[in-house]
């Protein structure tokens, strides 16, 4: 059970939702980070007064500190700051709820340190999940998923003694504000109809992600690295309702799956509160009140970036890191209005078939396969003449 814990992203859906969840437990505050929205994570700061503050942004940052002056919190920026609030001695709990590659260092450093991680940045584990997943094993830092998939089948694996018994994950999906719709149906579709997603609300990087169906092939990967699983044994089902939140067969024909509200309160507070079960405030899932349960297969015609990620599931090595880096780049350039909802998976597609995998990567290959990929998608031409 943590007592204290870090949180990196604390002003975004998930930062928001651990710090009301820290609330109901009364856990103690560390730390806690933005890129740049000063408002609230000012208000977050007097609350909860942590030894440290970090904005990524190098000017927000000296804004807090005026902002701070008298209060015994101190402030830092960049890398550097997140790499620190990661690392406190006082925090036993990491929570990673910043959005992208930019969590992975952070992340790393907070396993270097033997912390419980709350692990909500799946992009980190998309990246690098091998070096993460080595590395927490080398330095006994226990990873908690949070993504509630990921949180689901965790659960349903507590009491599995040998995960030679385990057939397969399955992971359900809801299909997104998109689903029915054919690629063709996809090609106009605007960035206001893409955020729309129709049970959760989270932030607008993930959300885009839960259109196109990457966020479901991330979190396959996710779910690879987490569970030491081939490729072969996490498949996808989808699953309108978002009430089952995942299963795992198991070799004996036992499903078991975990049901629940979709409230992401819920995986956050059992990967604080793990391996015991702290009560809840809110309503619980009445069985007799909630819709009839469908199932379904994905389309990945529809939605091509559901299959690219399962070809770089298969292919190993910084694929995963090519992957994730042009379709971060890609979702932010549609998000800014510059490209289709479609020309995300294909501009994914450019930059995987555009820069060679390189095999058992080092930190560094990763870093350099997500700087490639986003010189793809944001500058096509001139890199892909380089890397010929
Ligand atoms: P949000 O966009 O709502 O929040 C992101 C947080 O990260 C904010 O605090 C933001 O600060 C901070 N941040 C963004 N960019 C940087 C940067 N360059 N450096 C430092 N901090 C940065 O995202 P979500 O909370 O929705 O998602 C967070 C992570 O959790 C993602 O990896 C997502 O895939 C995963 N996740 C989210 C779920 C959800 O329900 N939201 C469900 C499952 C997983 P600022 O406010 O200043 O921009
Ligand atoms: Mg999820």
């Amino acid at each position: 059970m943590s007592k204290t814990i870090a949180v990196l992203g604390s002003t975004g859906s998930i930062g928001r939702q651990t710090l009301a969840v820290a609330r109901e437990l009364g856990l103690a505050v560390a730390a806690l980070t933005a890129k740049s929205s000063l408002d609230l994570l000012e208000r977050q700061a007097r609350e909860f007064l942590p030894e440290l503050v970090v904005l990524y942004d190098m000017e927000a940052a000296a804004e807090m500190a005026r902002r701070l002056r008298g209060l015994p919190i101190r402030v830092a920026y960049g890398m550097e700051g997140l790499t620190e609030a990661a690392s406190l001695d006082r925090a036993d709990t990491v929570v990673t709820a910043v959005v992208g590659m930019v969590g992975l260092r952070p992340t790393l450093a907070a396993i270097q340190k033997g912390k419980r991680i709350a692990l909500a940045n799946k992009e980190t584990l998309v990246c690098a999940g091998e070096l993460v997943m080595e590395e927490a094993k080398r330095c006994g830092a226990e990873i908690v998923p949070v993504d509630s998939e990921h949180s689901a089948i965790f659960q349903c694996l507590q009491g599995c003694r040998d995960r030679g018994e385990v057939k397969r994950l399955i992971l359900t999906c809801s299909g997104g504000p998109f689903y029915g719709r054919s690629f063709a149906q996809l090609e106009g579709v605007t960035v206001e109809e893409a955020l729309r997603h129709p049970n959760w609300s989270m932030g607008a990087k993930i959300t885009v992600d839960s259109a196109t169906l990457m966020n479901k092939g991330l979190e396959c990967i996710e779910a690879m690295r987490l569970y030491r699983l081939p490729p072969e044994q996490v498949s996808v089902v989808i699953h309108r309702q978002s009430i089952v939140h995942s299963l795992v067969e198991f070799h004996d024909g036992a499903m078991l799956a975990q049901l629940g509200t979709p409230d992401m309160k819920l995986p956050i507070r059992y990967a604080l509160t793990y391996p015991r079960r702290a009560p809840s405030p809110d309503e619980p899932l009445d069985l007799l009140r909630c819709p009839s349960l469908t199932f379904a297969p994905p389309d990945e015609e529809a939605f091509p970036c559901l299959s690219l990620a399962l070809r770089c599931a298969r292919t190993g090595g910084t694929a995963c890191a090519v992957l994730n880096g042009a379709n971060e780049a890609a979702v932010g350039r549609f998000l800014r209005g510059e490209i289709g909802f479609n020309d995300i998976s294909r501009l994914v597609e450019k930059a995987l078939d555009a820069i060679e995998v390189k095999w058992n990567p080092t930190l560094a290959d990763i870093l350099e396969a997500d700087r490639q990929a986003r010189s793809v998608v944001l500058d096509g031409a001139c890199v892909l003449e380089e890397s010929k």
